[in-house]
């Protein structure tokens, strides 16, 4: 039967789908994480218990022997699925590439010459495609970007201001997270349509944390910037900083670019503040000062970051909650939509309690929604759309 596949290659991770071709049914999810180091593989089949399995490190050094480790496993238990496409999730389109690809030779080129501007993920994303292209030759390999959401964004909310040489060079605000916000924007209209049409602001709160100012369905401002470190502070990223602490930590403290690139990525957002955990149920959990000032801190950026998306949008119809914050804290959504009454918004606290779909109270003028974000069908949904525009093209020839 034909499958698609969906790969999204982090920096010691890979995580990976498998969707029947028509139907777009899940048929296996999962993930391989630290690769290199401690690999471990975690899938669910079909909705019915994860399975769980450490695997050799001397083997699973790298991403294509990820790979060949998820092909085993499919192989095992699918041995049936024949492959038609892969679709990539890929971090960076750059200016040009503002919709899903089929990678060739000369996309790949283009690719390769982004990294400079996504130096963490890019790379990985690409030896993901590397190591398909060797193991599925006939599949239709496709380019997913995250970028790609917010490229028709307004001139004012993709550049810096920067003399105007650079914004031509890619120092721009491309905004991530893309391929979330397209899931939630689809499933928004098909939940509320007069909603989705309307003034929306999306709040991506997981591990990575953004928010997304919609009007009718198109991205039009983004929390995350040049890079997806901007914004919200996230587990351990800081979110917006300015950039004279950066100068000061070059000049004063004589740190290296990598040891601040380390700094910034790594041990800042919640991890940094709290000094504990980049985990928010860790943090709520331990009720330190320390975990409730990173709490109170990650709270205030959002409703900040709102209040500006509010003002950007003249208004709003609907305050979507999607990633693993977003989805299951129902404290922080709480804290978040608290005292926005003079914006016509009010929870229905046992609905935001219970993780209803709609969280808002019957009399509050704008709808609050949780939807449970679905990057690998969205990836899936496209790979399958350019799969079959191969097939006609050729069929064309
Ligand atoms: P993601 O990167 O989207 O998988 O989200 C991961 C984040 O979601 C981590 O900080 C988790 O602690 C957080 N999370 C998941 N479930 C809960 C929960 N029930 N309560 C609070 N935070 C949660």
């Amino acid at each position: 039967m034909p499958h698609i596949l969906t790969l999204n290659a982090g920096s010691s991770s890979i995580k990976f789908a498998l969707f029947e071709a028509g139907s777009l049914n899940e048929r296996v999810r999962g993930q391989i994480e630290a690769i290199g180091t401690k690999p471990h593989l975690s899938a669910r089949i079909a909705n019915a218990e994860k399975t769980e399995t450490d695997l050799d490190a001397a083997e699973v050094s790298d991403h294509a022997a990820a790979l060949a480790a998820i092909l085993a496993l499919m192989e095992d238990r699918f041995s049936g699925a024949d492959v038609k496409a892969v679709g990539h999730r890929i971090v960076h389109g750059g200016p040009d590439y503002g919709s899903p690809v089929i990678i060739d030779e000369d996309c790949l080129a283009n690719l390769e010459k982004l990294i400079p501007l996504a130096p963490l993920h890019q790379p990985h994303n690409l030896s993901g495609v590397r190591a398909a292209q060797a193991a599925f030759p006939d599949a239709t390999q496709v380019a997913c970007f995250d970028t790609a959401f917010h490229r028709q964004h307004p001139w004012v909310n993709d550049t810096y201001a920067l003399p105007l040489e650079l914004y031509e060079e890619g120092i721009r605000r491309y905004g991530f997270h893309g391929l979330s916000y397209e899931y939630v924007t689809r499933a928004l209209r098909q939940l509320a349509p007069m909603h989705a049409a309307g003034r929306v602001v999306v709040s991506h709160l997981g591990n990575g944390a953004s928010m997304c100012a919609i009007q009718g369905g198109q991205s039009v401002g983004s929390t995350m910037g040049f890079t997806a470190l901007d914004g919200l502070p996230m587990g351990t990223r800081c979110g917006q900083l300015d950039p004279g602490v950066v100068l000061y930590l070059m000049a004063e403290k004589g740190l290296t670019a990598a040891e601040i690139e380390n700094l910034l990525y790594k041990q800042s957002g919640l991890k940094g503040l709290s000094g504990l955990s980049n985990d928010m149920r860790a943090l709520e959990e331990a009720g330190t000062i320390e975990a409730r000032r990173a709490i109170d801190y990650f709270v205030y950026r959002i409703r900040r970051e709102l209040g500006a998306m509010v003002a950007i949008l003249s208004g709003l119809d609907a305050l979507v909650f999607c990633g693993g914050i977003g989805e299951n804290a129902w404290r922080i959504r709480e804290r978040v939509c608290q005292d926005f009454g003079w914006l016509g918004l009010e929870l229905d606290e046992s609905q935001n309690r219970a993780g209803e779909t709609i969280i808002s109270s019957q009399r509050s003028r704008v709808r609050v929604f949780i939807i449970r974000t679905n990057e690998e069908l969205m990836i899936a949904s496209h790979a399958a759309e350019k799969a079959q525009e191969a097939i006609a093209s050729a069929a064309a020839a």
